[in-house]
């Protein structure tokens, strides 16, 4: 089994070492900045190749885990992009959060080439990359999810085939959407209580136990208390997915007031110097405020 990996960022790099130490994957890696490849290949012992084509030749799978949709194509159909290598009957799976119309569009140029294509973002951040247990969320044909699901399994707890072509990234836009209003509503309940002089840590630990309690009151509250916001996805890239699904909203009509608001509130992180601080940072808009007073 030869697979290719096209992209060694935060997320990119343990994904694809764990198809080489769980799954005895042969796996080829390339990344634009090539020492990030070199590295890779000394750690996990695989190859490194100078183009994504030149990665994917020969390859019975090809992941890519890159920023953004410009980027996706950049790798696939662009100048030395994979596809104009792949093999035919060979599988192209990309974990880049992008649009879900460029999934659909790289699946069809994919299908008009013989090649399969499973859009497959995650989420679980870089922790949940390093430790082998994202949750995949994944859309194509049943045939293309079939044949790449074993290996999606060696980085992943959850995974699913969620619908035809465009579906993974569609479902990683109402995951999205869903973190958006709950981050912003626990800011203000965290900030709120710290006003009143609570000992906020004392009340999360109560209310977390009950129907407020969620997965970013239990992992980020303590942070949001000491504004600290060097805990994983970014506001600049919260931006780019929140633009996905704006866009995307604008399309099927279904309304994402409460996303829009706090798509301008992660602008006001970024102008606060934040674009790189974790999504827990709206908070930092009201300790501003309160300075600016
Ligand atoms: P990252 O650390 O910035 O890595 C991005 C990777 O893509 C790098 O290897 C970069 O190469 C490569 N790349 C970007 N543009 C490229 C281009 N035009 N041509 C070739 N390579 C290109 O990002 P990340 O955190 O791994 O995120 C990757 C994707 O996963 C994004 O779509 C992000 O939204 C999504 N995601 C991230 C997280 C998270 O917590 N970080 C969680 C869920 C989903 P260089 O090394 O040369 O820059």
């Amino acid at each position: 089994m030869r697979a290719a990996w096209i992209g060694l960022g935060v997320m990119g790099f343990p994904m694809a070492g764990h198809l080489v130490t769980r799954g005895g994957v042969d796996v080829t890696v390339y990344n634009r900045t090539a020492a990030k490849a070199e590295t890779w290949a000394g750690t996990f012992k695989g190859r490194a190749a100078a183009t994504p084509a030149a990665a994917a030749e020969d390859a019975d799978f090809v992941f890519a885990c890159v920023g953004n949709d410009d980027d996706l194509r950049q790798v696939t159909i662009g100048d030395d992009g994979a596809f104009h290598a792949m093999k035919r009957g060979a599988v192209f799976v990309d974990h880049t959060t992008a649009s879900a119309t460029v999934a659909r569009e790289l699946h069809a140029t994919a299908a008009a080439r013989g090649l399969g294509f499973v859009d497959a973002p995650v989420s679980g951040g870089q922790a949940g990359a390093e430790n082998g247990v994202l949750t995949v969320m994944c859309g194509g044909t049943p045939e293309d999810y079939a044949r790449a699901e074993p290996l999606i399994a060696y980085f992943s707890r959850m995974r699913k085939l969620l619908g035809p072509p465009g579906s993974g990234q569609l479902a990683k836009m109402v995951n999205q959407i869903a973190i958006a209003g709950l981050v912003q509503g626990l800011a203000e309940a965290v900030n709120f209580g710290m006003k009143a002089g609570l000992d906020m840590e004392a009340v999360v630990e109560v209310i977390s136990k009950g129907a407020a309690g969620s997965w970013q009151m239990e992992n980020r509250h303590k942070t949001m208390i000491q504004g600290k916001f060097d805990f994983g996805f970014a506001a600049d890239w919260m931006r780019k997915d929140l633009g996905i699904c704006l866009d995307e909203s604008r399309r099927n009509g279904a309304p994402l007031p409460v996303t829009a608001l706090v798509d301008q509130f992660y602008a006001e992180v970024q102008k606060l110097g934040g674009g790189r601080w974790d999504t827990s940072s709206l908070i930092a808009r009201f300790q501003n405020l309160d300075r600016a007073k």
